[in-house]
């Protein structure tokens, strides 16, 4: 049966027809088909299998997803479109799965396409969160919570059948294994997304997202990450790691079973990459259940060296409160049988390497997760060339000097068919009338375009589609948020989750200055729209007091008509994968103002190049590798550099109350914080607290890079006006990004760390 058939046959069931249906109807409709298509799917398996295990996976919509990788998107668009429905509607239907904060479970996302598309054999394991991170919504100008129950009885998981007992010390739980299918980009290969649950989830709460922390049969997937501010929220966390590990392992242990590959030689046939410290205990886990299967016979010297040989782990930080570590008392509550290993992996390790900066257990007890990686896993790679270089070099070094053959680079990727195939179909469609079909497999090819960069006509024709992408970005907020933009001005982005180190605080001084000017009668030469996206950890104060800022500062400038003519501000609610496709590809403007050091690789400033974007950045994480690749006349950077940065850190030679003082800039958009227009408008103690920290703290020092950052984008604002001089640089940019796709990346994970 074709495509056309199948939907037919299953709308049948329900009495409709492809006329007479719903969007809703076809959405299930189109669900259930996908499914039946992916089914026993996939050419014979043979080599090394990769386990990729994840706190997070951010996978977004998967319909749009599937039906492109499956090579239905055509096809499916077509019938749709024969029958009068349109693919976008329908897909309106599908709620966004949301297993992931931001980056980092964006990137195991995209890492699972690139998986399957290159024919590789390889896992996603996790935990299947019923009510997501949070929806944001926005109320008097603050963030507040809300659950998002993304489950529905009909959806992408199926029930797998198989259970695992988990026990903790406290009681022993059911973990229930459900299946996602990924499919591979037309190759036919399926691979499995794999998550955990219990077996009697509690319902969502009805106020907010507090819950009981303590009830961990119904809680433990409740939420990810659950606020951890307390000591409940902590344990939870505790409670959810060794919940994902323990059953993860069981998962592994059973497929050597029934694949016949011998216990002893585990690390010949499986492979387990850690995706930052959250799995971490899978190390000691693995070894617990090794030693617990007495027919193998495993001396502990024997267990720990299948273990060492199947693990290594992804470092995605180098921020101190990311870097795990637990107080040994949290784990041998949580899980009481694991505690002697760990023990027994310190005292190994303390006896070969007596430096106190390497211990897994230190003086207070606590247990290093990142360190008891590195000296039990066989590989430890960063995610973008200076984000290495700096766990070589200063964060991880100790380490480094003993193992130095541990550590790799990986610089980071995103998969082309969602962030650009999929969600900027018209700028697909330019490049492979430029250059051909070949990028779409390998995004390298997209370098042919530099030969067309004095090309007028494509030029012209690259403006034209980035201006219906903003007409289009316009309609969708204009109907989902009832936000209204002016297409024809500069859209300026900043999506990303909010942290002081990515500096939307500076972003927001910009616009205050920039405020001030118009008020001054100092216009711009054209209006600009600045768009923030960003959820604030629901216990991280300083953060949700930046977007109280931010939604003052929306208010006071859209509504007063001398300003909003030149400058709007929007924040856009509850920012998600459906609303970065969207926003993205609208974008002239990437902001990656990280304070140098601190973002390990970001991978939204990949995303915004390849749909040609302009970055304006500083020389931080993978920006590094993009300014090397563009050149300095296609980027704007600005501020210190990492080595300047990291030396202040070193010298506490960082002091903000000096740039205040300093500077009339800074002063007046620092005091503006808490003038009588923001006070108007909003809460004086956030205002006060925020800009309290700007002039006493500013840990992440926006004030150092404020005035530099104001001039580069004064400049990039400048530049726009030669729309086909812009439109050449952004070419380079599309031209150059093929680096980044996921399937480079992951065809560096396999040739140098899995060997699938
Ligand atoms: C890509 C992506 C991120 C990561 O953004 P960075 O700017 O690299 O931190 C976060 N959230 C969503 C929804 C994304 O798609």
């Amino acid at each position: 049966m074709d495509l056309k058939q199948q939907l037919s046959a299953v709308l049948a069931q329900k009495g409709k027809t492809l006329e007479s249906c719903t969007d809703q109807d076809l959405y299930y409709a189109l669900l259930t088909v996908t499914q039946k298509v992916q089914t026993g799917s996939g050419p014979a398996r043979t080599g090394r299998k990769l386990y990729y295990i994840s706190a997070e996976f951010l996978i977004g919509k998967l319909l749009s997803n599937n039906l492109l990788n499956l090579g239905l998107y055509d096809e499916a668009k077509k019938i749709l479109a024969e029958a009068g429905h349109e693919l976008t509607k329908v897909e309106e239907y599908e709620p966004e799965p949301s297993l992931g904060n931001g980056g980092l479970g964006r990137l195991a996302a995209c890492f699972l396409d690139s998986i399957a598309s290159l024919g590789l054999h390889g896992d996603g394991v996790g935990l299947n969160y019923h009510y997501g991170l949070f929806r944001q919504v926005f109320d008097h100008n603050q963030q507040r919570e809300q659950p998002n129950p993304w489950l529905e009885d009909q959806s992408w998981l199926t029930d797998t059948g198989v259970r695992f007992k988990v026990p903790f010390g406290s009681q022993e739980l059911e973990s229930v294994l459900y299946d996602l299918n990924i499919p591979g980009y037309e190759n036919g290969v399926v691979n499995k997304l794999r998550l955990f649950d219990v077996a009697q989830p509690a319902p969502a709460p009805d106020q907010g997202i507090s819950f009981d922390k303590g009830d961990i049969a119904h809680c433990l997937t409740s939420f990810l990450y659950p606020d951890d501010s307390d000591e409940a929220g902590k344990l939870l966390r505790v409670y959810q790691q060794y919940f994902m590990v323990c059953s993860a392992v069981q998962l592994i242990l059973r497929e050597a079973e029934e694949k016949g590959w011998p216990i002893k030689r585990l690390n010949q046939h499986a492979v387990i990459q850690i995706n930052d410290t959250h799995p971490s205990m899978v190390i000691p886990e693995l070894i617990r259940q090794l030693m617990a299967r007495k027919e193998l016979g495993l001396t502990m010297d024997e267990a720990i060296y299948v273990a060492s040989n199947v693990c290594a782990y992804t470092n995605h930080t180098i921020l101190a409160e990311a870097l795990e570590t637990w107080p040994s008392s949290y784990l041998e509550q949580v899980a009481p049988q694991l505690m002697p290993i760990i023990r027994e992996l310190d005292k190994r390790a303390k006896e070969r390497y007596a430096d106190p900066r390497v211990a897994i257990i230190d003086g207070n007890d606590c247990v290093h997760m990142a360190h008891m990686d590195i000296h039990y896993g066989f590989s430890v790679n960063g995610v973008a060339a200076l984000h290495t270089d700096i766990l070589k070099n200063t964060e991880l070094k100790h380490f480094y000097d003993i193992y130095p053959g541990k550590f790799n680079n990986k610089t980071n990727g995103v998969t082309f068919r969602r962030w650009l195939m999929a969600c900027n179909p018209a700028l697909a469609e330019l490049i492979t009338q430029c250059i051909g079909e070949g990028w779409k497999r390998n995004p390298e090819q997209l370098e042919k375009l530099l030969a067309l960069r004095k090309d007028a006509q494509v030029l012209d024709k690259l403006l034209e589609i980035k201006a219906e992408n903003k007409r289009r970005l316009s309609a969708y907020l204009y109907q989902t948020q009832n936000i209204s933009l002016d297409p024809e001005s500069i859209f300026d982005i900043q999506v990303k989750r909010l942290h002081e180190y990515k500096r939307q605080q500076m972003n927001a001084l910009y616009a205050i200055h920039q405020y001030l000017r118009i008020k001054a009668g100092y216009t711009p030469a054209r209006p600009i729209t600045v768009i923030f996206g960003a959820k604030a950890a629901p216990a991280y104060i300083m953060a949700k007091n930046i977007i109280h800022l931010i939604l003052c500062l929306q208010k006071l400038v859209n509504q007063d008509p001398e300003v909003s003519r030149w400058m709007r501000i929007v924040m856009v609610e509850n920012y998600n994968v459906t609303l970065a496709e969207e926003l993205i590809p609208a974008a002239d403007l990437s902001e990656q103002i990280s304070l140098a050091s601190k973002e390990a690789s970001g991978t939204s400033n990949m995303k915004f190049m390849a749909n040609g974007a302009l970055t304006i950045g500083t020389l931080d994480g993978a920006n590094v590798e993009i300014a090397d690749l563009v050149g300095e006349d296609n980027i704007y950077l600005f501020g210190a550099l990492s080595d300047k940065v990291i030396d202040l850190y070193a010298r506490n030679g960082y002091h903000p109350d000096q740039f205040y003082s300093a500077s009339q800039f800074i002063r007046e958009a620092v005091d503006f914080i808490t003038g009588p227009e923001m006070s108007a408008i909003g809460d004086l103690g956030c205002l006060q607290a925020l800009k309290g920290d700007l002039m006493g703290k500013d840990y992440f020092m926006a004030l150092l890079d404020v005035r530099d950052y104001a001039k580069v984008k004064d400049q990039a604002l400048w530049d726009y006006e030669d729309r086909r001089d812009w439109s050449a640089k952004t070419l380079v940019n599309i031209a150059k990004s093929g680096f980044f796709s996921s399937d480079r990346t992951i065809m560096e994970y396999n040739r140098d760390i899995w060997h699938l």
